[in-house]
């Protein structure tokens, strides 16, 4: 038996990223761009106006206000797509429409909404002065020349997925085709005496065909061609006709016939056209898989496709499909990213898994109090289709793991996210807790200092319920406060620091964003009542019983031992702290969804 993780390493070795192709943009939606694509016109091409309003010089409008408008000679109009006729000489001004290139001498914009243009015209009054009612600034309301995009800088990198945004950039440089890797065409092969095509009534023994359909619909969603071959017979004959067709494919998927069944001879034909390989791969449902090579002469070159040989159960040909065909799709279609994206979930019912295989369970993943959680989709029998359906989700239980209990964590993969969210940036977190005098301080410190030598940038947030020591009074913050101000910055050239009043105690949720993402671990000091991993330190002296209920703990560093089933670390020993830290959630926060962002570029 190979793993999942060998099973798919093998299939991606024999997988190679396409050629390109120049295609319209609008067809590239989702392929990797195979090209650097640079720019040769600034974006916008001229100073313009970001409102509807009038075009100026600020200067003339010095000490305007409401009770005591400037007036200005209009002395033209310019609207978006023409240029403007006149320029703007010191006490005129030129109206002007959003997108309208900035006439010469102008260098702002007051909206209509600033001036008294709406009196004007409501009373019938002169149209031929305008009464500016705010004093502009330099640049209010321009939108300068190349602010987007500047002519020769490289907009979109080789290797980038086009998303609708980039091909919206694409489109207003003025390119009507891009270079991308192509899609693959996968030829799909269904196969059993007991299928019938899903426009036949059902006949005795027979059962629709929902393979081909399913299997077809997931190389769509992941950006190949499916080319449905039809419904191979039990028989060497049908077979070898159905799969001679498809090898002009880039590959090819058949589902059935790679059990131990009598009728099970898909892997005589296979092992006819090339090499062929079965694996027996430590997973439920899906264990029987075949991979191999199919040759083909195209002249005198030989062509090799790659074949896989999902299992006939419905259940089990889709749970194999992601595993395996998804990501050698991905990789012909030159993409980096090929894992699912996963998060971490409580698991809301108990999954027994006896034969210590990695079992993909189905779930419906919800979202409640900011923490995921996942239920089983009903009987999971690998032909219950049904079971699919209702699953946005497939909750991963470890091989060996005899399963989980309700409450506990488990990793699952997303069903229907892409695969670039999973791409995010997270940032762990954990929060050191514990009774007062219980040494939290001491152990915050000993583990700062640890993660500083393993080279980690290390941000650390204190929970107090008292006042602050940093706002000293005499201090220039303390007088500034003192003098009433909600909020305090003192920055200078190596550190910065932020004062603000609050009216309530913030949650983590709402610090984290003040805190930033450019650090590899947040260590919390407190915040026992937020949702962030915790880990209690107990000290004997101060009894027995904890500060947190236990589910809420992910360890307790303590310097003796208590009765409890959580993980116990030693008071002292910051390396298994760290330790332990690093590897449940370090390591792992790629797949947390927690306080992440988006990568830049
Ligand atoms: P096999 O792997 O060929 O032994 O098939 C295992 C089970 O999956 C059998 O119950 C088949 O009837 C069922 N099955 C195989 N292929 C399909 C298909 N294309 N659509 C629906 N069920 C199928
Ligand atoms: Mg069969």
């Amino acid at each position: 038996m190979i793993s999942v993780e060998e099973a798919l390493e093998k299939v991606l070795s024999y997988v190679e990223v396409l050629e390109p192709e120049q295609k319209p943009i609008l067809d590239c939606l989702g392929q990797v761009l195979a090209e650097d694509v640079y720019s040769t016109i600034d974006i916008p091409p001229l100073d313009n106006s970001a409102m509807d309003g009038y075009a100026l010089r600020a200067k003339d409008t010095r000490g305007a206000g409401e009770s005591s408008p400037r007036y200005l000679v209009v002395v033209g109009e310019v609207a978006a797509g023409s240029m403007p006729a006149q320029e703007v000489r010191p006490g005129t001004a030129i109206r002007i429409m959003t997108g309208a290139p900035l006439p010469e001498g102008a260098d702002a914009v007051v909206r209509f909404e600033d001036t008294d243009e709406g009196n004007r015209k409501s009373s019938g009054g002169d149209l031929s002065q305008i009464g500016i009612l705010c004093q502009a600034s330099k640049g209010l309301n321009v939108r300068d020349r190349g602010e987007d995009i500047a002519s020769g800088d490289l907009i979109l990198k080789k290797g980038k997925v086009l998303r609708p945004q980039e091909i919206g950039v694409l489109a207003s440089l003025g390119r009507p085709t891009a270079l991308v890797i192509r899609r693959p065409i996968v030829a799909i092969l269904a196969t059993g005496d007991e299928l019938i095509g899903i426009d036949q009534p059902l006949a005795p023994g027979k059962i629709h065909d929902s393979n081909n359909y399913a299997i077809a619909a997931e190389v769509s969603r992941y950006g190949g061609i499916p080319k449905i071959l039809g419904i191979g017979r039990d028989s060497v004959r049908s077979l070898t006709e159905k799969i001679d067709e498809g090898l002009d494919a880039d590959m090819l998927i058949t589902s059935g016939g790679v059990s131990k069944g009598d009728y099970d001879i898909v892997k005589d034909v296979l092992a006819e056209h090339g090499e062929v390989g079965f694996w027996t791969v430590c997973m439920k449902p899906g264990k029987p898989l075949a991979f191999g090579v199919m040759k083909k002469m195209e002249g005198r070159r030989e062509r090799k496709v790659p074949h896989l040989g999902l299992p006939g159960n419905p259940v089990s040909s889709m749970v194999t499909f992601e595993q395996f065909a998804r990501p050698a799709i991905l990789r012909m279609m030159g993409k980096k990213i090929l894992a699912k994206p996963a998060i971490r979930a409580i698991i809301e019912d108990d999954v027994v898994d006896t034969d210590g295989r990695r079992l993909f369970a189905r779930v419906s993943v919800t979202k409640r109090g900011g923490q995921y959680y996942a239920s089983v989709t009903g009987p999971q029998g690998s032909g219950i289709l049904t079971s699919m359906a209702k699953a946005n989700g497939l909750a991963v239980i470890p091989e060996n793991s005899k399963g989980v209990k309700a409450g506990e964590l488990v990793e699952v993969q997303m069903l229907d996210w892409g695969e670039e969210q999973g791409e995010v940036k997270t940032l762990p977190i954990v929060s050191i807790v514990g009774k007062s005098q219980s040494g939290k301080t001491v152990l915050m410190e000993q583990l700062i200092a640890e993660f500083k030598r393993r080279g980690y940038k290390v941000a650390a947030l204190k929970h107090s319920r008292g006042g602050m020591e940093i706002d000293r009074p005499g201090k220039d913050s303390w007088r500034f406060t003192q003098a009433g101000s909600d909020a305090v910055l003192v920055s200078s050239p190596d550190k910065l620091a932020f004062i603000k009043n609050l009216n309530h105690d913030l949650s983590i949720e709402e610090i984290m964003p003040i805190v930033g993402l450019e650090f590899d671990l947040v260590l919390a000091e407190g915040f026992r009542k937020s949702k962030i991993p915790k880990i209690e330190v107990h000290k004997k002296g101060l009894g027995d019983d904890l500060l947190c209920s236990p589910d809420e703990l992910s360890a307790i560093v303590t310097e003796g031992s208590l009765d409890t089933d959580i993980t116990q670390l030693t008071w002292g020993d910051t390396v298994a702290v760290a330790d332990f830290i690093e590897k449940n959630f370090v390591s792992k926060a790629r797949t947390v969804p927690f306080y992440s962002t988006r990568e830049k570029g």
